[in-house]
């Protein structure tokens, strides 16, 4: 008998093209979900969702109208049971360069779209008593981190988001929980190591060690470990798991 309370559910997630997206939609789905991904290149969703018998939509999230044709079209596939919202984008500068442009373009994926994406999809769990809404914030929603005032305000604030929503959604058999990696194996990862690299004309192995330096496993996370946290939030017993901040960071930040 399948007892696994993914099977036959339909889940959304944002950003699953690649990295961590990519991870979790495969993970979802070898738990028997039919998992919708969606982001902006559709080579890389194409090929996710071609790999998973599931479906990529194309939606640029920083566009709000984009955003809501890109719910229309999931809603037409049916109920979504599972929103990861997943696709984020980090970018550092120091604050008198954190112009307002880097700001509302940090906040609006990171931050917005995860609220619209609940907004949207919430109701229809609650009606059918069951669902899992997990963002995939970062530990820089739990403290600080130098040059990245946008991007720790826009994970605070989906931190915050879930925080509050499990108290309006307690009683609803719906759960609400954040997962906050240190950093991950990705590209976004890469893209930082060459920042680092190019800012202080370091080379890539030492870059590589600043960021791993700031774990005491001494160690990027894999994506695979935040799909398992994921997957893991989406079980029966993990029902009372609900408006919490599950952080995948080594050590580093202990709570
Ligand atoms: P990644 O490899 O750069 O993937 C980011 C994903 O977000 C891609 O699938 C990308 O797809 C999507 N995305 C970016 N801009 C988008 C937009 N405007 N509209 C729709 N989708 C967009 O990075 P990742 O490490 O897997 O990051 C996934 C999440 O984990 C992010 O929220 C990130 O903040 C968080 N996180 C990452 C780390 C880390 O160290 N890697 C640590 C903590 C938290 P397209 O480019 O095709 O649009």
């Amino acid at each position: 008998m399948d007892t696994d309370p993914l099977h036959g559910r339909l889940a959304l997630v944002t950003g699953g093209g690649r990295g961590i997206g990519a991870a979790i939609a495969r993970r979802l789905a070898a738990r028997g979900a039919k998992v919708v991904v969606t982001g902006r290149s559709q080579a890389e969703l194409a090929e996710v969702a071609a790999a998973i018998d599931g479906v990529a939509v194309v939606a640029d999230l920083a566009d709000r109208a984009a955003t809501d044709a890109m719910v229309a079209t999931v809603r037409a596939l049916g109920r979504v049971d599972v929103l990861v919202n997943n696709a984020g984008i980090a970018e550092s500068a120091p604050l008198a360069d954190t112009d307002d442009a880097m700001w509302d373009r940090i906040m609006e994926l990171n931050a917005t779209a995860p609220f619209r994406l609940t907004r949207a999809f919430v109701p229809a769990m609650v009606a059918a008593g069951w669902g899992r809404v997990i963002t995939i914030a970062s530990n820089a929603g739990l403290t600080g981190y130098g040059y990245t005032a946008a991007y720790c305000a826009a994970k605070h604030a989906a931190v915050g988001m879930t925080r509050a929503l499990a108290v309006d959604l307690g009683r609803t058999g719906v759960t609400v929980n954040a997962v906050c990696p240190g950093w991950v194996a990705t590209r976004m990862a890469e893209e930082a190591i060459a920042r680092i690299a190019a800012k202080t004309g370091r080379d890539t192995a030492s870059a590589t060690a600043a960021l791993t330096g700031m774990s005491p496993q001494r160690r990027l996370i894999e994506p695979a470990e935040v799909a398992h946290a994921v997957a893991m939030l989406c079980g029966h017993d993990a029902r009372g798991i609900h408006g919490q901040t599950i952080v995948l960071d080594g050590g580093q930040v202990l709570k």
